[in-house]
């Protein structure tokens, strides 16, 4: 059995950077760039105008203040100018070209005025404040001078340097390409997801994962196959793919079963070899190059964890050093473990977990399907962690080397999942928001304060709050005429209703008896004023009760008027008196 540091380095070895080539930019993301970028052009190009507005003299508008009533400068318009124009007029002492953001300064113009600054004219434009020379210009040459280095070789191309190589007049640039990768699944008992399964058959998971997972790294898959178990097949079609892709994967086939095809197949190859790596998942490994452009072949095996772990402890790496990118791809952090792991003797064990990071560092929960056929708890996880060769078990608390595979942030779901994520236990845990809220332990546990020893009293609390109108929804209110129906009657029910699902929308609050609930709207000229009162005998106070109320009639009012508001606005909403309880009485004013 060999390390997988010497595997790793065998195969490192045998891989190099490709030719480069002149891709165009829609192609480049993610690739590193060979040559040296200068501009081939000024950034602007020419002084223009950063603001919609008025080209002028600075000195003609000098004495104009908003400030100051009738200091306002009236001026002449002599013409117009838009992005992608050029100004026909010069603007002589005395005179304002209409502009537009990103058009050319016109001659003679030193500042522009904004439109907000003027009333808008396109004979004769009435001017409020004045600008110093340059206000709102933007030079040429200020961001970019023509012929500068913006970008060195070496540079891994992203969004914000495609941006500059565009802006400064690239289309195209000398690249490394992206390895064309064919990946060959092996085994009879394959079928393509999508297709019914027979007794003793299975989905074809790896050739897809590894697709998606070449795709990650940056590399293209050019062909993906599912061929069954013969050898004569095997050695078919990579003789084959040999002459048309930068490597191959395939998946399969490399242990010591009976139709260990792969292997068989490609042992007598002379240039591929079948080893054992002290490795968990992972051990049957082959590598090696095929064809006469000796192009890397990984022969990874068929378990789905076995077959992700190998591609991003071996395969991965060679195709980034394909790419010219540093091998170990991901980033590497210590974290502590939340249970305790055992690792097989003499075997480096890669587990998958799921990491979370708080103010005290990353955790890691090893998940717990830890061989290598649970393809679910992979999907779970986002790190794997790489257990030493020599270590057999790890407590909880202790550290451990981990690769995040999401890079630093929490792993990626769709809005407002995430938002949700993000809260528990995402890219902040919540044991690391924790500190100081008394509604949650030490250790990052949420309760209810216990209030059994508090004495039963009785509590009244009012909270109060305002919707704001436009004229045309209040006219609608006092009519009648709200197309939907009575909306301050639902308004008011809407908030009696909230009132009595208080704890399960506030997750601190506690269940109490609510005895009454009084909810009033009036309306007013330019809003709907909401008031709620609530009253119980219980330990503990009615606030939020109160402010619930006052906050869903709000909502409910707002989506009866929206057909004659869309703009209608909550606003306002706070408790205004209470009463009973330690804490006494109190009142807003
Ligand atoms: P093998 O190395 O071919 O003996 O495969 C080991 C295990 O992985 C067997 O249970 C196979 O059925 C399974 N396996 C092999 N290839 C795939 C694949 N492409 N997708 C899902 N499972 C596979
Ligand atoms: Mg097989």
């Amino acid at each position: 059995m060999i390390s997988v540091e010497e595997h790793l380095a065998t195969i490192l070895a045998a891989v190099r950077p490709a030719e480069p080539v002149r891709l165009p930019l829609s192609d480049c993301v993610g690739l590193v760039l060979c040559e040296e970028i200068r501009s081939l052009v000024d950034l602007p190009g020419f002084d223009n105008s950063a603001m919609d507005g008025y080209a002028v003299r600075s000195a003609d508008v000098e004495g104009a203040d908003p400030a100051v009533p009738g200091s306002a400068v009236t001026l002449p318009v002599v013409g117009e100018v838009a992005a992608g124009g050029v100004a026909t007029m010069p603007v002589a002492l005395g005179q304002a070209v209409r502009i537009m953001t990103g058009a050319m300064m016109p001659e003679g113009a030193d500042a522009i005025i904004r439109v907000e600054d003027t009333d808008g004219g396109t004979e004769t434009v009435e001017i409020r404040a004045g600008a110093a020379i340059g206000t709102s210009v933007r030079p040429a040459g200020e961001d970019v001078r023509i012929g500068t280095v913006v970008l060195e070789a070496g540079s891994v191309i992203d969004a914000r340097r495609v941006a500059l190589l565009a802006a400064t007049g690239h289309g195209d640039v000398l690249v490394l390409p992206r390895p064309r990768v064919a990946v060959v699944s092996t085994g009879a008992e394959l079928v393509a997801p999508g297709q019914p399964l027979a007794p003793g058959q299975i989905h074809d998971s790896n050739s897809h994962m590894l697709e998606a997972a070449l795709t990650e790294c940056g590399a293209v898959t050019t062909h993906r196959l599912t061929i069954g178990d013969e050898g004569s097949e095997v050695i078919r079609v990579v003789e084959e793919l040999a002459g048309q892709v930068d490597a191959i994967i395939t998946s399969g086939g490399v242990s010591m079963g009976a139709y260990d095809v792969v292997k068989e197949a490609l042992r007598d190859s002379g240039t591929v070899d079948f080893v054992q790596v002290r490795m968990q998942p992972g051990k049957p490994q082959g590598f090696g190059t095929v064809g006469e452009r000796r192009v890397p072949l990984f022969a990874l095996p068929g378990n789905p964890v076995s077959s992700y772990v190998s591609f991003e402890v071996f395969a991965r790496p060679a195709l980034r050093t394909m790419m010219g990118l540093r091998p170990a791809g991901r980033p590497s952090q210590k974290a502590r473990l939340t249970h305790q792991l055992d690792s097989p003797v003499g075997r480096t064990q890669v587990a998958r977990a799921v990491a979370v990071r708080d103010d005290a560092g990353w955790h890691a929960d090893p998940v717990w399907g830890q061989a290598s056929h649970f393809v679910a708890d992979l999907s779970r996880a986002n790190a794997l962690l790489i257990v030493p060769a020599d270590v057999t078990h790890l407590a909880a608390g202790d550290e451990v080397e981990m690769w995040l595979l999401d890079g630093d942030r929490a792993r990626l779901t769709a809005w407002p999942a995430d938002a949700e994520a993000e809260g528990a236990g995402g890219a902040v845990g919540a044991a690391g928001s924790s500190r100081g809220l008394t509604h949650v332990r030490a250790d990052g546990s949420a309760h209810m304060v216990d209030i059994s020893a508090k004495d039963v009293t009785a509590r009244e609390a009012s909270a109060a709050g305002r919707v704001l109108l436009s004229p045309q929804a209040v006219t609608a209110l006092r009519s009648g005429g709200v197309p939907k129906g009575d909306a301050l009657a639902v308004a008011r029910i809407a908030g009696i209703q909230a009132v009595k699902r208080t704890p399960e929308l506030i997750p601190l609050a506690h269940p109490i008896a609510v005895h009454g609930v009084s909810v009033d709207v009036d309306v007013a000229d330019d809003a709907v004023q909401i008031r709620a009162t609530v009253r119980t005998a219980d330990r503990t106070g009615i606030e939020m009760e109160a402010l619930t109320a006052v906050t869903v009639a709000a909502l409910a009012l707002i989506d009866m008027v929206k057909a004659v508001d869309r703009h209608a606005r909550i606003t306002d909403v706070r408790v205004v008196a209470k009463s009973g309880g330690r804490s006494g009485d109190w009142s807003e004013s």
